[in-house]
């Protein structure tokens, strides 16, 4: 079966457009979201584009805040300050990639952590980890919640999750493996965590091996054809996170997107699986909507009202 992020995103974003009218109803204020851009990278231009515009569809108002790329640290720590005071904004990201020349851990560790709607701050990654209430990542955000909507439960599951990286192979093992009773708010369907959680690296050796015990598999390693169907277990459940660009010359682009795992061969072997795009990739557009009205419910709801 395909788990169809698109149709689960399109699924969330009505539920979020719904219970922001009702707030505006109410005559309380849309969550207001700021999107700090430094430099023009084409690719970042684009995330931030399709994030305002899914921003609009929902009724979460969306600023754009702009930096040429040789703006010096200073000038976007002070920018940070200003939006972590701003009580207008419920919450920010700071896209990334950033210049070489400032520091991108300097930077995230300073956005307050109660406003960071990527998740990204050591602080919610450390609540995260302890099970405290926190803001999680957009994609393992995702995962979880797509998981979630077609009821694959993860108890005594074995995952593996192929790929350490801090925005999603360590969040999503981490959310995982958490006790469900530990689970963090603002997510549908209690019972996601209590698997046994294997993660793996370029350095693991065999790979496949490993992958041929495990009941569900993450990918996300930026490697076209990573997981090919030698490696997985009849019925397993294989969420693809990997984009990959691939020369197509009878693309209308010159290429298509594919992900880390050899769908076409990998499909018919699998219970459950994300196809790309078309998978995960909605699903993170559609986490930091939540995250955002996540950060507006706790932060800027005056009291007495719930939705
Ligand atoms: P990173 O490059 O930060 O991490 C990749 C990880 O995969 C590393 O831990 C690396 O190991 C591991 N890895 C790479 N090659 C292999 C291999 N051959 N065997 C085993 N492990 C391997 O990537 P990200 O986590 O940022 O992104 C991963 C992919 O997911 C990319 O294609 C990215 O575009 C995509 N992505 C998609 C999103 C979506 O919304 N769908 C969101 C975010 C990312 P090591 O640590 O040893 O180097």
């Amino acid at each position: 079966m395909i788990l169809d992020g698109k149709q689960i995103a399109q699924t969330i974003r009505a539920e979020l457009r719904e219970q922001v009218a009702a707030l505006t109803a109410n005559g309380l204020r849309a969550p207001k979201l700021a999107i700090v851009i430094v430099g023009n990278n084409p690719a970042s231009e684009t995330y931030v584009n399709n994030k305002i515009k899914a921003c609009a569809e929902v009724g979460i108002d969306a600023v754009k805040i702009a930096y040429p790329a040789e703006i010096t640290e200073q000038t976007l720590l002070n920018e940070i300050h200003r939006l972590n005071n701003d009580d207008s904004i419920d919450g920010f990201i700071v896209q990334l990639p950033l210049p070489e020349h400032i520091n991108e851990t300097q930077v995230l560790s300073t956005i307050d952590y109660r406003k960071d709607v990527d998740g990204l701050t050591p602080e919610n990654v450390g609540r995260t980890v302890q099970g405290l209430p926190s803001i999680i990542s957009a994609t393992p955000r995702g995962i979880r919640e797509l998981l979630a909507r077609y009821e694959i439960a993860t108890e005594g599951k074995h995952v593996v999750v192929i790929g350490r990286s801090n925005i999603v192979g360590k969040p999503i093992a981490m959310l995982l493996m958490q006790r469900p009773y530990l689970s963090l708010p603002g997510l549908s369907a209690a019972s996601l965590g209590d698997a046994t959680v294997t993660v793996c690296h370029s350095k693991t050796r065999d790979l496949k091996a490993i992958c041929l015990t495990a009941d569900i598999i993450i990918v996300a390693a930026g490697c076209p054809n990573l997981l090919t169907v030698d490696m997985v277990r009849e019925g397993v459940t294989v969420i693809d996170v990997g984009i990959n660009r691939i020369d197509d010359p009878a693309a209308p682009k010159g290429y298509r997107l594919v992900g880390d795992v050899d769908f076409a061969n990998v499909a018919p072997k699998a219970a459950y699986i994300t196809p790309v795009p078309g998978g995960v990739g909605p699903m993170t557009i559609v986490s930091l909507l939540q995250n955002t009205l996540q950060a507006y419910n706790e932060h800027s709801l005056p009291q007495g009202h719930d939705l």
